[in-house]
């Protein structure tokens, strides 16, 4: 009898890795992934003869789990760090630094904030400051993220800041993120507070924080590796096969059933062979609804829970410039597009400057995001297509002279799983509509966290609970 991980991205890595370490190589651990390699969303991109992220460039580094396990799998030597992080932010056609002392592009410390935040109109900032007299928000149980900034610091700080920042990172709008699951310690934080003022219960918060450190905090809290971040992928295939895990590549999971002795995972192959895994145990690791078909023989209205957790589609369109393409100086990591501007890019990352590895002498390298959640325009034109839109957006924003030497475009239909008002409690609902189903668990990004981070955690959670002592699995 074995235990079967579904889906060979961070999350089922790390799930897999969990299993096999406690449970010895003897234990019959099978990972199954669909793709021709393991890593799902982290991959990279050929732009002529370099490699460039098409997924994440790279993860925070306030917890520990990406840096234990970059270490646990012999990398600790290659983790590296952005040259710079400072973004800037694109409004009326001007590039503004993001101004200091924000956290979650909420203004944290009132005073500098005002003194920088040039980007905001005089009404802006003046509204900014109500937050320190305004009476306490009350928050509905549905609050989204806007509901919060609106009524702390008004529109254009949610709009000009906060959304592209959060809502960048999740591909979607601060409108229709659940305060609750997308930012919980600002919510936790306002909620335990005494203060009326967001702000000024972030900055406590900040302050208590920083004063547990045994060290100072990072001031680039992000890392990734030498070569990229996908380096990571050889490196856990090859930890998997030594910790005595069958690593099944091409390999579909088409359905799960079970029997009175064990589940069975159907799988089908790239040659088109099928396969019927007998397993103790099984992790799904796959996007909502892959997870949603998967589950659906055992629990059908369990899996249109799981299907109501929808995606945002991004196209990430790398390009090479020559050197001194841009009239605008490009300072900073990048610069964020707010929604506001209509276009179809939503953040571009110089990366030839963040990244030490792609800074070349002749060129410039960008990383341009497209698209988020119920906005398909971009991904929806040709390669050809996007490629000048995008070229044309770059021009005007950065003021661009020449045209991109080289091109290469990444698509994620189903980028980002969205948190929306309730996720919290709707992912409880479908643990318990599965807790009848001892040694089923789900779990990834659709779940527990978007970030990598808390992938490897959800995958780590979802081995520990089913390696929980049971009797059968029925
Ligand atoms: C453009 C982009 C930028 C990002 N930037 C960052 C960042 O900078 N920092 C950060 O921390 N996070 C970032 N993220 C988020 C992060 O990359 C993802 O949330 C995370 O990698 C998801 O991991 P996962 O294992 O849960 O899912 P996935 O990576 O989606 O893995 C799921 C796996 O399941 C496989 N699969 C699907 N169906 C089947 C099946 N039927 N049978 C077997 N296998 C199947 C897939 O092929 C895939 O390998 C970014 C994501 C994107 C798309």
């Amino acid at each position: 009898m074995s235990w079967v991980v579904v889906g060979g991205g961070i999350t089922g890595i790390s799930c897999a890795i969990e299993l096999a370490e406690r449970l010895g190589s003897g234990a019959g651990v099978t990972l199954v992934e669909s793709d021709s390699v393991l890593g799902g969303k982290i991959r990279s991109l050929e732009l002529g003869d370099t490699r460039v992220e098409a997924g994440p460039d790279a993860f925070l580094t306030r917890t520990t789990q990406g840096v234990e396990m970059l270490e646990k799998l012999g990398l600790q030597g290659e983790i590296t760090r952005p040259v710079i992080f400072a973004a800037n932010v694109y409004v009326k056609g001007k590039m503004y630094a993001v101004p200091k002392g924000l956290m979650l592009g909420v203004p944290v410390e009132i005073g500098s904030f005002l003194k920088s935040a040039s980007m905001l109109s005089f009404f802006g900032r003046l509204r900014a400051a109500l937050d320190l007299i305004l009476p306490k928000t009350k928050l509905a149980s549905d609050a989204t993220i806007a509901s919060l900034v609106n009524a702390r610091f008004g529109k254009e700080v949610n709009d000009i800041l906060v959304d592209p920042m959060v809502g960048g990172i999740n591909a979607g709008s601060t409108t229709d993120l659940s305060l609750d699951a997308v930012v919980p310690v600002m919510l936790e934080n306002y909620k335990k507070s005494s203060s009326r003022s967001l702000a000024r219960s972030l900055l406590l918060h900040t302050k208590a924080r920083d004063k547990n450190l045994s060290k100072p905090p990072e001031s680039i809290p992000f890392a990734s590796l030498a070569l990229g971040l996908d380096e990571l992928v050889p490196h856990a295939h090859k930890y998997l096969l030594e910790l005595g895990v069958k690593v099944l590549l091409d390999s579909k999971a088409t359905s799960i059933t079970k029997n009175e002795s064990s589940y069975i995972v159907s799988v089908r192959s790239g040659d088109g062979s099928t396969l019927n895994l007998n397993a103790k145990g099984v992790a799904v690791a796959t996007p909502s609804y892959i997870t949603k078909t998967l589950i659906s023989d055992l629990d059908a209205q369990c899996a249109n829970k799981i299907s109501s957790i929808e995606y945002a589609p991004v196209a990430m369109i790398i390009q090479r410039y020559p050197i001194n393409s841009f009239e605008r100086k490009l300072t900073g990591s990048g610069v964020l597009i707010p929604r506001t501007n209509q276009g179809v890019v939503t953040a571009i990352t110089f990366a030839s400057r963040k990244w030490s590895r792609l800074n070349f002498e002749d060129s410039e390298i960008l990383r341009i995001s497209t698209g988020t959640f119920k906005d398909s325009r971009a991904i929806a034109l040709s390669d050809q297509e996007l490629s000048s839109q995008v070229t044309a957006e770059v021009c005007e924003i950065l003021k661009a002279t020449k045209e991109p030497t080289q091109t290469a475009i990444a698509r994620w239909p189903a980028a980002l799983a969205q948190y929306r008002p309730f996720h919290k409690q709707l992912v409880q609902e479908i643990r318990k509509d599965l807790a009848s189903f001892t040694g089923l668990e789900i779990c990834g990004s659709a779940f527990d966290g978007i970030g990598i981070p808390a992938c490897i955690e959800s995958g780590k959670n979802a081995a520990l609970r089913l390696l929980e002592p049971t009797e059968n699995i029925c």
